[in-house]
């Protein structure tokens, strides 16, 4: 019987593991993710997008997909495709207005199924949208799969930063490089005068990101037709693909 595997380990097929993270939950983690595997796809990349948001799955909403995956052999489960993404999500597993109660165990059994039994195929990118935080997923995924980068998704606000720069530290230790941080909520313009507002601050990602002596990779506007587009079912990067809006996420792709 051959041994287990120590340590982390490359899913067959798969070129780069990618994980997007923040510190806190509702900072736009999942509307990055989203953006960048539609805009990877458009470049002509093969991508993935394993959402891993355990405690709030919003990959099938943002990528307009639903139903249940099929399991045809009963042991590998065929993934969702939609924009050109391959997209596997723990919320497709379940009901969307289930809570998920799951213990640690459960959480890592889970994120395992998801990243070693569903059938991603040839891939050039795999980005992992994991939960806020700084817990038993993201340890189960930088232990168990080779996470080639993270990307740290954070507001400008204090509470954000806090946070954000522990989810930092945890990647250090973790022996994942960070990739860069995203100001994400940076400016508000308004649609009817044009006046510009700082909602939650601006430019606190960047000097923090200048602090912990990481890239800031891009500071993306509060905009309503980014939120439109994402609870159609359709990012912007591909409902508005020409639009200012789209073209932050398309230039982060471009350098993934
Ligand atoms: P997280 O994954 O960090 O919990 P989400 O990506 O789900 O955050 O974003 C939370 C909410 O904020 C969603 O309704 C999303 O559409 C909205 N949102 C995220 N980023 C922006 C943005 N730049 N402009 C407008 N709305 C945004």
């Amino acid at each position: 019987r051959a041994a287990e595997p120590k340590g982390p380990q490359k899913i067959p097929g798969i070129d780069r593991i990618l994980a997007v993270a923040s510190g806190k939950g509702g900072v736009g983690k999942s509307t990055v993710s989203a953006n960048l595997a539609c805009a990877l796809a458009q470049q002509g990349r093969r991508v993935g997008l394993l959402d891993a948001d355990v405690y709030g799955p919003s990959q099938p909403r943002m990528l307009g997909v639903s139903g249940r995956p099929a399991s045809p052999d009963g042991k590998t489960i065929l993934p969702m495709r939609n924009h050109g993404v391959t997209m596997m999500s723990i919320g497709l597993m379940t009901n969307e207005d289930q809570a998920v109660v799951w213990r640690g165990p459960m959480l890592m059994g889970a994120l395992q199924q998801m990243m070693t039994q569903v059938q991603w195929g040839a891939l050039d990118v795999l980005i992992v949208d994991l939960p806020p935080g700084t817990g038993d997923v993201q340890m189960t995924l930088a232990q168990k799969a080779q996470v080639d980068g993270a990307i740290i998704v954070s507001t400008p606000q204090d509470v954000a930063l806090l946070d954000a720069r522990k989810g930092i530290d945890m990647f250090n230790q973790l022996k994942v490089p960070i990739i860069g941080m995203i100001e994400n909520m940076s400016t508000h313009i308004c649609t009817n005068c044009g006046h510009e507002e700082h909602v939650f601050g601006h430019g606190g990602v960047a000097a923090e990101a200048a602090k912990m002596g990481v890239p800031l990779l891009a500071e993306v506007p509060l905009d309503l037709q980014i939120r439109l587009a994402s609870d159609g079912g359709a990012p912007i990067t591909v409902s508005q693909p020409d639009s200012a809006q789209a073209a932050s996420f398309q230039a982060i792709a471009r350098q993934l």
